[in-house]
């Protein structure tokens, strides 16, 4: 039964991505289809992001084309999602009367709902869904439906919210506390996955490792889940992100080391190379802690890949300060690095403290990142010559006569080959390096 089309625009992380694909499994099941476009969709759901001012003035630009489209579409139904519905929403309904509904971030259940009183005549409406009042706390586990179009690869949110409250960051007010999600849910749905025909997860969590720490009963721990996990048949990989410092424990590096399903890949937030820095953002630890996790780690596996966020330009930040990030930066050789120039987050502490001119943001944003660069590239020149795993996902986007696949330890290859490797694990063998990635032969 097709009762229209749907379109659903996101910005923002991973739990995005995922929360989007909830929302489209919800409104297929309702009898929606997807639409080819945005513009000819009966039902349109921004999914929004509020960690950086950016994706929020695009979100409020898109409803401005909205309310122009639903001039002369006035049965288009219009929702909006996502950490900055749950911030703004007031803000939202003022700014935007065409929007139907506006939810928050544990709400996506909602959606089919709200969208079939739309749909059946409410076209009108005025009235809106309300997402948590401002400022309270989200404890809700989002419910989830599981049933998605087969995938290669997938996400699994295992954990919600936080609890670390950083000075510069809207997630613990978006997203609430933290939450994990029951151990065999998890694995329930990695199953089903899997018999989908997917054959990588990615675990999602915002301090994915510390997962389990608030189950009510049967606690199991991040590195246990992990070793469950790994005795799903037809699983051949897993990721997860992102760990937090603090919380880093020995038993997970065991766990990325023996257990061969998970990828020797570690992607660890540093934010900063200043420990005064890392103090005013309220990280709670230290670079000195920082090292020692990531020498523990590469002792224990000396190819791991190891990324991370960098953020320069935290108010207060002096320049000596950002040179001991270029420092650290320089030291630890990360593999590769998203790197931002801080941005305020209305609401948090770090947006009342004194701010760093945009231009000198700027300026450090560039400098580290030509750094990285060089040190990425140098990291994947070291790479030609040898064979690494790779899971094959199909062509690639910049060539299409190639095929491109991550190794375990998250390095992007092209690699030529026949199309029926895709879905496939494969050996290559490393011949040139790029800072993108390298190309590689099948061994
Ligand atoms: S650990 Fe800090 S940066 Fe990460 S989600 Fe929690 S508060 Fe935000």
């Amino acid at each position: 039964m097709n009762r229209g089309t749907y379109h659903v625009q996101t910005w923002g992380c991973q739990m995005n991505e995922e929360d989007s694909e909830q929302i489209a499994l919800y409104l297929e099941r309702i009898g929606l289809q997807r639409a080819p476009t945005l513009e000819s969709a009966q039902v349109v759901i921004l999914n929004t992001c509020s960690v950086r001012r950016k994706p929020e003035d695009k979100a409020f630009s898109y409803l401005g084309q909205l309310a122009l489209l639903k001039r002369t579409r006035p049965d288009m139904v219009i929702g909006v999602a996502g950490c900055m519905a749950q911030l703004r929403a007031d803000e939202i309904r003022q700014r935007a009367s065409h929007v139907n509904f506006v939810i928050g971030t544990a709400q996506i259940a909602l959606v089919p709902g709200l969208v079939e009183e739309a749909l059946q005549g409410q076209r009108f409406q005025k009235r809106m869904a309300l997402p948590e009042r401002r400022g309270a706390v989200v404890t809700d586990i989002p419910k989830r439906a599981v049933g998605r179009s087969p995938k290669l690869k997938a996400f699994v949110p295992i954990q919600y919210g936080c609890d670390k409250f950083c000075s510069f960051c809207v997630v613990p007010t978006t997203r609430g506390r933290e939450r994990s999600r029951p151990t065999e849910e998890v694995v329930a749905e990695v199953r089903t996955l899997c018999g989908q025909g997917t054959r990588e997860v990615t675990l999602l969590g915002q301090t994915v490792n510390s997962y389990g720490k608030n189950l009510a009963e049967g606690r199991v721990s991040f590195a246990e889940l992990l070793g469950q996990l790994n005795e799903v048949d037809g699983l051949e990989r897993i990721r997860f992100t992102s760990p937090y410092p603090r919380d880093f424990r020995a038993d997970l590096i065991s766990a990325i080391r023996d257990y061969p399903k998970v990828m020797e890949h570690l992607h660890m937030p540093l934010q900063s190379g200043s420990d005064e820095v890392l103090r005013r953002m309220k990280r709670l630890y230290t670079t000195d802690e920082f090292r020692k996790i990531v020498s523990e780690t590469r002792a224990a596996m000396p190819g791991v890949g190891l990324t991370t966020d960098v953020i320069v330009g935290f108010p207060g930040e002096t320049e000596a300060q950002f040179e001991e990030t270029m420092a650290l930066m320089h030291e630890i050789e990360f593999d590769g690095a998203y790197m931002f120039h801080y941005s305020p987050r209305p609401g948090t502490p770090a947006a009342t403290m004194e701010q760093i001119p945009h231009a000198v943001k700027l300026d450090r944003l560039h400098r580290l990142m030509a750094q990285q660069n060089e040190i990425t590239l140098k990291r994947n020149m070291a790479c030609v010559g040898q064979v690494f795993e790779v899971l094959v996902e199909g062509p690639s986007p910049k060539d299409r006569r190639l095929l491109q696949g991550y190794t375990r330890e998250f390095r992007m290859v092209h690699f030529p080959g026949p199309a029926d490797w895709v879905g496939k694990l494969k050996a290559v063998e490393v011949t040139s390096a790029h800072p993108w990635g390298v190309s590689a032969k099948a061994c």
